[in-house]
Protein backbone atom coordinates (compact mmCIF):
# COMPACT_ATOMS: atom_id res chain seq x y z
CA UNK A 1 0.00 0.00 0.00
CA UNK A 2 1.27 3.55 -0.35
CA UNK A 3 1.54 5.73 2.49
CA UNK A 4 2.98 8.82 3.76
CA UNK A 5 5.49 9.38 5.72
CA UNK A 6 8.69 11.38 6.80
CA UNK A 7 12.14 10.60 5.64
CA UNK A 8 15.12 10.80 6.78
CA UNK A 9 17.48 10.61 3.55
CA UNK A 10 20.87 10.61 5.51
CA UNK A 11 22.77 11.47 8.96
CA UNK A 12 22.82 15.50 9.23
CA UNK A 13 20.12 15.51 6.94
CA UNK A 14 16.50 16.87 6.70
CA UNK A 15 13.16 15.22 7.29
CA UNK A 16 11.25 15.33 3.80
CA UNK A 17 7.19 13.85 3.78
CA UNK A 18 6.67 12.03 1.15
CA UNK A 19 5.23 8.91 -0.27
CA UNK A 20 6.45 5.67 0.15
CA UNK A 21 5.64 1.56 -0.31
CA UNK A 22 5.01 -0.17 2.61
CA UNK A 23 4.41 -4.10 2.00
CA UNK A 24 2.01 -6.42 3.92
CA UNK A 25 2.78 -8.11 7.30
CA UNK A 26 4.47 -11.68 6.92
CA UNK A 27 4.43 -13.92 9.70
CA UNK A 28 4.77 -12.25 13.26
CA UNK A 29 3.75 -8.92 12.26
CA UNK A 30 0.63 -6.43 12.11
CA UNK A 31 -0.40 -3.69 9.96
CA UNK A 32 -1.38 -0.91 11.95
CA UNK A 33 -3.01 2.64 11.36
CA UNK A 34 -1.20 4.83 13.02
CA UNK A 35 -3.25 7.64 15.17
CA UNK A 36 -0.19 10.16 17.00
CA UNK A 37 3.48 10.13 17.43
CA UNK A 38 5.38 11.80 19.85
CA UNK A 39 8.30 13.51 18.61
CA UNK A 40 11.46 12.71 20.96
CA UNK A 41 15.04 13.32 21.32
CA UNK A 42 16.10 9.81 20.33
CA UNK A 43 14.27 11.14 17.01
CA UNK A 44 16.60 14.12 16.71
CA UNK A 45 19.68 12.01 17.88
CA UNK A 46 19.05 10.17 14.61
CA UNK A 47 19.11 13.34 12.31
CA UNK A 48 21.85 14.90 14.31
CA UNK A 49 24.27 11.71 14.44
CA UNK A 50 24.42 11.72 17.90
CA UNK A 51 23.16 7.84 17.50
CA UNK A 52 23.21 7.32 14.00
CA UNK A 53 20.73 5.27 11.85
CA UNK A 54 20.53 3.26 8.81
CA UNK A 55 19.47 5.83 6.26
CA UNK A 56 17.03 6.87 4.19
CA UNK A 57 14.50 5.44 7.37
CA UNK A 58 11.29 6.42 8.49
CA UNK A 59 11.72 8.31 11.84
CA UNK A 60 9.41 8.06 14.95
CA UNK A 61 9.06 5.56 17.71
CA UNK A 62 6.40 6.95 20.29
CA UNK A 63 3.36 5.72 18.19
CA UNK A 64 0.05 4.41 18.83
CA UNK A 65 -3.05 3.45 16.07
CA UNK A 66 -5.51 0.74 15.29
CA UNK A 67 -4.91 -3.01 13.83
CA UNK A 68 -5.60 -2.97 10.41
CA UNK A 69 -3.95 -6.28 9.51
CA UNK A 70 -2.26 -9.45 10.71
CA UNK A 71 0.13 -11.55 9.41
CA UNK A 72 0.13 -15.20 9.87
CA UNK A 73 0.14 -16.72 13.31
CA UNK A 74 -0.60 -13.64 14.85
CA UNK A 75 -2.39 -13.81 18.14
CA UNK A 76 -1.91 -11.36 20.43
CA UNK A 77 -3.82 -9.07 18.80
CA UNK A 78 -6.89 -8.52 16.52
CA UNK A 79 -7.90 -6.26 13.58
CA UNK A 80 -9.37 -3.36 15.38
CA UNK A 81 -7.80 -3.44 18.41
CA UNK A 82 -6.29 -0.26 19.63
CA UNK A 83 -2.37 -0.36 20.36
CA UNK A 84 0.52 1.47 22.17
CA UNK A 85 3.73 0.43 20.44
CA UNK A 86 6.43 -0.94 22.21
CA UNK A 87 10.16 -0.15 20.76
CA UNK A 88 11.16 -3.43 22.53
CA UNK A 89 9.52 -6.57 21.15
CA UNK A 90 11.37 -8.77 23.51
CA UNK A 91 11.50 -12.63 22.02
CA UNK A 92 11.42 -14.14 25.33
CA UNK A 93 13.58 -17.12 24.70
CA UNK A 94 17.33 -15.22 24.60
CA UNK A 95 19.49 -15.14 27.28
CA UNK A 96 18.31 -11.55 28.25
CA UNK A 97 15.10 -12.46 27.80
CA UNK A 98 15.31 -15.70 30.53
CA UNK A 99 17.28 -13.49 32.43
CA UNK A 100 13.93 -11.17 33.05
CA UNK A 101 15.47 -8.28 31.43
CA UNK A 102 13.11 -7.93 28.28
CA UNK A 103 14.80 -4.54 27.53
CA UNK A 104 17.57 -5.47 26.60
CA UNK A 105 16.69 -8.68 24.54
CA UNK A 106 19.33 -9.75 22.39
CA UNK A 107 17.54 -11.05 19.19
CA UNK A 108 15.54 -7.32 19.23
CA UNK A 109 18.78 -5.09 19.39
CA UNK A 110 20.87 -6.27 16.37
CA UNK A 111 17.87 -6.09 14.34
CA UNK A 112 16.97 -2.59 15.90
CA UNK A 113 20.64 -1.36 14.68
CA UNK A 114 19.75 -2.81 11.37
CA UNK A 115 16.80 -0.66 10.79
CA UNK A 116 14.92 -4.08 9.50
CA UNK A 117 12.06 -5.96 11.28
CA UNK A 118 13.07 -9.57 13.36
CA UNK A 119 13.35 -11.28 10.38
CA UNK A 120 16.63 -9.23 9.48
CA UNK A 121 14.13 -7.28 5.94
CA UNK A 122 12.06 -4.58 5.42
CA UNK A 123 8.31 -3.51 4.65
CA UNK A 124 9.39 0.10 3.62
CA UNK A 125 10.56 0.81 0.00
CA UNK A 126 10.16 3.62 -2.66
CA UNK A 127 10.85 3.33 -6.33
CA UNK A 128 11.83 -0.25 -5.64
CA UNK A 129 15.12 0.76 -3.47
CA UNK A 130 14.43 0.04 0.43
CA UNK A 131 13.74 2.43 3.05
CA UNK A 132 14.69 1.18 6.77
CA UNK A 133 12.45 0.87 9.30
CA UNK A 134 13.62 3.32 12.96
CA UNK A 135 13.44 1.65 16.11
CA UNK A 136 10.83 -1.42 14.40
CA UNK A 137 8.29 1.34 14.27
CA UNK A 138 8.48 4.02 12.03
CA UNK A 139 5.70 5.98 13.26
CA UNK A 140 6.42 9.52 11.26
CA UNK A 141 3.14 7.81 8.52
CA UNK A 142 -0.16 6.96 8.18
CA UNK A 143 1.12 3.17 8.79
CA UNK A 144 3.13 0.87 9.56
CA UNK A 145 4.23 -2.87 9.82
CA UNK A 146 5.97 -4.00 12.93
CA UNK A 147 6.37 -7.42 15.02
CA UNK A 148 3.22 -8.59 16.81
CA UNK A 149 5.19 -8.05 20.51
CA UNK A 150 5.48 -4.22 19.60
CA UNK A 151 1.63 -4.09 19.78
CA UNK A 152 0.26 -3.52 23.61
CA UNK A 153 -3.40 -3.53 22.86
CA UNK A 154 -5.38 -0.97 25.44
CA UNK A 155 -8.59 -0.02 25.88
CA UNK A 156 -10.34 2.09 23.47
CA UNK A 157 -11.60 5.02 25.11
CA UNK A 158 -7.77 6.35 25.97
CA UNK A 159 -6.38 8.89 23.69
CA UNK A 160 -3.99 8.23 21.14
CA UNK A 161 -1.56 11.35 21.93
CA UNK A 162 -1.55 9.74 25.80
CA UNK A 163 -0.81 6.05 24.12
CA UNK A 164 1.94 7.15 21.77
CA UNK A 165 3.58 9.05 24.68
CA UNK A 166 3.70 5.67 27.08
CA UNK A 167 5.10 3.97 24.11
CA UNK A 168 8.15 5.77 25.25
CA UNK A 169 8.95 9.19 27.07
CA UNK A 170 6.26 8.49 30.18
CA UNK A 171 7.75 4.42 30.61
CA UNK A 172 11.01 5.27 30.20
CA UNK A 173 10.78 7.94 32.66
CA UNK A 174 8.17 6.43 35.20
CA UNK A 175 10.05 3.10 35.10
CA UNK A 176 13.04 4.57 36.30
CA UNK A 177 11.55 5.41 39.06
CA UNK A 178 9.45 2.58 39.94
CA UNK A 179 10.79 -0.43 37.84
CA UNK A 180 14.67 0.36 37.75
CA UNK A 181 15.04 2.22 41.07
CA UNK A 182 11.99 1.02 42.81
CA UNK A 183 11.24 4.00 45.04
CA UNK A 184 8.82 3.45 47.88
CA UNK A 185 6.95 5.90 50.08
CA UNK A 186 9.25 8.76 51.57
CA UNK A 187 12.27 8.13 49.38
CA UNK A 188 13.53 11.27 48.14
CA UNK A 189 13.99 11.85 44.57
CA UNK A 190 15.69 14.39 42.21
CA UNK A 191 15.21 14.62 38.31
CA UNK A 192 17.54 15.77 36.32
CA UNK A 193 16.45 17.56 33.04
CA UNK A 194 12.29 18.36 32.89
CA UNK A 195 11.53 17.74 29.11
CA UNK A 196 8.97 14.83 28.29
CA UNK A 197 11.29 11.94 29.89
CA UNK A 198 12.07 13.51 33.03
CA UNK A 199 8.51 15.15 33.97
CA UNK A 200 7.19 11.35 33.70
CA UNK A 201 10.15 10.92 36.20
CA UNK A 202 8.77 13.81 38.71
CA UNK A 203 5.47 11.99 37.92
CA UNK A 204 6.40 8.39 38.51
CA UNK A 205 7.94 9.68 41.32
CA UNK A 206 4.99 11.84 42.88
CA UNK A 207 2.29 8.55 42.29
CA UNK A 208 5.52 6.39 44.40
CA UNK A 209 4.69 8.52 46.98
CA UNK A 210 8.70 9.78 46.88
CA UNK A 211 9.51 12.90 48.74
CA UNK A 212 10.73 15.33 48.47
CA UNK A 213 11.03 15.50 44.81
CA UNK A 214 13.87 17.54 43.36
CA UNK A 215 13.56 19.12 40.25
CA UNK A 216 16.63 20.53 38.02
CA UNK A 217 16.65 22.28 35.23
CA UNK A 218 18.44 25.47 33.52
CA UNK A 219 15.13 26.70 32.68
CA UNK A 220 12.85 28.02 34.99
CA UNK A 221 9.67 27.65 32.85
CA UNK A 222 10.43 23.97 32.96
CA UNK A 223 10.90 24.07 36.95
CA UNK A 224 7.21 25.68 37.60
CA UNK A 225 5.55 22.40 35.24
CA UNK A 226 7.55 20.24 37.34
CA UNK A 227 6.19 21.97 40.43
CA UNK A 228 2.52 21.86 39.29
CA UNK A 229 2.87 17.85 38.45
CA UNK A 230 4.15 16.58 41.83
CA UNK A 231 7.92 18.17 42.74
CA UNK A 232 8.57 19.60 45.97
CA UNK A 233 11.61 21.42 45.26
CA UNK A 234 12.79 23.19 42.23
CA UNK A 235 16.73 23.92 41.88
CA UNK A 236 17.90 26.14 38.69
CA UNK A 237 21.34 24.76 37.13
CA UNK A 238 24.11 25.95 38.64
CA UNK A 239 27.65 27.45 37.07
CA UNK A 240 28.91 23.60 37.95
CA UNK A 241 27.78 19.57 38.59
CA UNK A 242 29.38 20.46 41.82
CA UNK A 243 27.49 23.86 42.60
CA UNK A 244 24.07 22.23 41.19
CA UNK A 245 25.19 19.15 43.72
CA UNK A 246 25.21 21.05 46.93
CA UNK A 247 22.28 23.07 46.21
CA UNK A 248 19.95 19.55 45.58
CA UNK A 249 21.55 18.56 48.97
CA UNK A 250 20.34 21.64 50.31
CA UNK A 251 16.69 21.38 49.49
CA UNK A 252 16.86 17.60 50.19
CA UNK A 253 18.18 17.26 54.13
CA UNK A 254 21.18 15.77 52.66
CA UNK A 255 21.41 14.34 49.31
CA UNK A 256 18.61 12.31 47.80
CA UNK A 257 18.22 8.74 47.69
CA UNK A 258 17.31 8.93 43.90
CA UNK A 259 18.88 10.82 41.22
CA UNK A 260 17.21 10.06 37.68
CA UNK A 261 19.58 11.68 35.37
CA UNK A 262 17.26 12.52 31.80
CA UNK A 263 19.30 14.93 29.62
CA UNK A 264 22.55 12.68 28.85
CA UNK A 265 24.53 15.49 29.05
CA UNK A 266 27.51 14.04 31.01
CA UNK A 267 27.65 17.41 33.56
CA UNK A 268 24.31 16.62 34.95
CA UNK A 269 25.24 12.82 35.04
CA UNK A 270 27.83 14.16 37.22
CA UNK A 271 25.91 16.61 39.60
CA UNK A 272 23.11 13.49 39.58
CA UNK A 273 26.05 11.04 41.38
CA UNK A 274 27.16 14.15 43.66
CA UNK A 275 23.75 14.84 45.08
CA UNK A 276 23.12 11.31 46.55
CA UNK A 277 23.04 10.40 50.14
CA UNK A 278 24.51 7.33 51.57
CA UNK A 279 23.99 4.00 49.37
CA UNK A 280 21.83 6.42 46.81
CA UNK A 281 22.07 6.05 43.30
CA UNK A 282 22.30 7.83 40.29
CA UNK A 283 19.48 6.40 37.70
CA UNK A 284 21.40 7.32 34.47
CA UNK A 285 18.13 7.39 31.20
CA UNK A 286 19.91 10.08 28.86
CA UNK A 287 21.64 8.87 26.05
CA UNK A 288 25.45 10.30 25.60
CA UNK A 289 27.42 10.39 22.29
CA UNK A 290 29.04 7.09 21.53
CA UNK A 291 32.49 8.53 22.95
CA UNK A 292 31.72 10.58 26.29
CA UNK A 293 33.40 10.15 29.31
CA UNK A 294 32.06 10.38 32.87
CA UNK A 295 34.52 11.34 35.12
CA UNK A 296 32.92 10.57 38.71
CA UNK A 297 35.33 11.07 42.57
CA UNK A 298 35.46 6.95 43.37
CA UNK A 299 36.25 7.19 47.03
CA UNK A 300 32.30 7.27 47.85
CA UNK A 301 31.08 4.28 45.88
CA UNK A 302 32.62 2.15 48.63
CA UNK A 303 33.13 4.13 51.39
CA UNK A 304 29.22 5.76 50.94
CA UNK A 305 27.92 2.87 48.79
CA UNK A 306 26.45 5.36 46.35
CA UNK A 307 26.05 3.34 43.14
CA UNK A 308 25.46 4.20 39.63
CA UNK A 309 22.23 2.52 37.62
CA UNK A 310 21.65 2.14 34.12
CA UNK A 311 17.70 2.53 32.82
CA UNK A 312 17.02 1.60 29.32
CA UNK A 313 12.97 2.19 28.60
CA UNK A 314 12.74 2.33 32.42
CA UNK A 315 13.34 -1.77 32.90
CA UNK A 316 10.07 -2.05 32.01
CA UNK A 317 7.92 -5.15 30.69
CA UNK A 318 5.52 -3.10 28.13
CA UNK A 319 3.01 -5.93 28.26
CA UNK A 320 2.48 -5.30 31.78
CA UNK A 321 3.57 -1.73 31.98
CA UNK A 322 1.89 0.39 29.51
CA UNK A 323 -1.84 -1.32 30.80
CA UNK A 324 -0.87 -0.55 34.31
CA UNK A 325 0.60 3.21 33.26
CA UNK A 326 -2.61 3.60 31.30
CA UNK A 327 -4.81 2.92 34.28
CA UNK A 328 -3.32 4.91 36.83
CA UNK A 329 -3.77 7.69 33.91
CA UNK A 330 -7.82 6.99 33.73
CA UNK A 331 -8.04 6.83 37.21
CA UNK A 332 -6.49 10.44 37.37
CA UNK A 333 -3.46 9.41 39.41
CA UNK A 334 -1.02 9.97 36.45
CA UNK A 335 -2.22 13.41 34.58
CA UNK A 336 0.29 12.20 31.26
CA UNK A 337 -2.23 14.76 28.90
CA UNK A 338 -0.09 17.59 30.83
CA UNK A 339 3.28 16.84 29.27
CA UNK A 340 1.22 17.02 25.78
CA UNK A 341 2.24 20.90 24.74
CA UNK A 342 1.57 21.09 20.70
CA UNK A 343 -0.04 18.75 18.39
CA UNK A 344 0.64 18.90 14.61
CA UNK A 345 -0.19 17.38 11.18
CA UNK A 346 2.88 15.09 9.68
CA UNK A 347 3.46 17.99 7.66
CA UNK A 348 4.95 20.43 10.38
CA UNK A 349 6.71 17.45 11.68
CA UNK A 350 9.76 19.85 11.23
CA UNK A 351 8.57 22.71 13.04
CA UNK A 352 7.87 19.85 15.89
CA UNK A 353 11.68 19.38 16.12
CA UNK A 354 12.05 23.17 16.09
CA UNK A 355 9.98 23.36 18.83
CA UNK A 356 11.51 20.85 20.61
CA UNK A 357 14.73 21.96 20.82
CA UNK A 358 14.17 25.44 21.38
CA UNK A 359 12.89 24.05 24.87
CA UNK A 360 9.39 25.83 24.07
CA UNK A 361 7.32 21.98 24.00
CA UNK A 362 7.31 19.18 25.87
CA UNK A 363 6.40 16.77 23.82
CA UNK A 364 4.69 17.84 20.19
CA UNK A 365 2.54 15.09 19.39
CA UNK A 366 1.70 14.44 15.40
CA UNK A 367 -2.02 13.65 14.63
CA UNK A 368 -1.56 11.43 11.69
CA UNK A 369 -5.27 10.35 11.28
CA UNK A 370 -8.70 12.20 11.35
ZN1 LIG B 1 11.81 8.10 22.54
ZN1 LIG C 1 15.14 -11.83 23.90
Amino acid sequence: MKIRGAVLEETGGRLEVGELELAPPRAGEVLVRLHASGVCHSDQNAIDGTAPARCPTVLGHEGSGVVEEIGPGVTRVRVGDHVALSWAPSCGTCPECLRELPQLCSTAWPALADGTLLDGTTRLSRNGEPVWHYSFISSFADACVLPERSCIPIPDDVPFAIAGLVGCAVTTGVGAVWRTARARPGDRVAVFGCGGVGLSAVLGAAAAGAAPIVAVDTEQRKLDLAGELGATDAVRWEASAEATAQAVADVSGGGVDYAIEATGRTEAMRAAFLSTRAHGAAVLIGIPAADAVLELPPLSIPRLERRVLGSLYGSSRPERDFPLTLDLYRRGRLPLDRLVTHTLPLEDVVRGFELMRSGEAIRVVLELAA
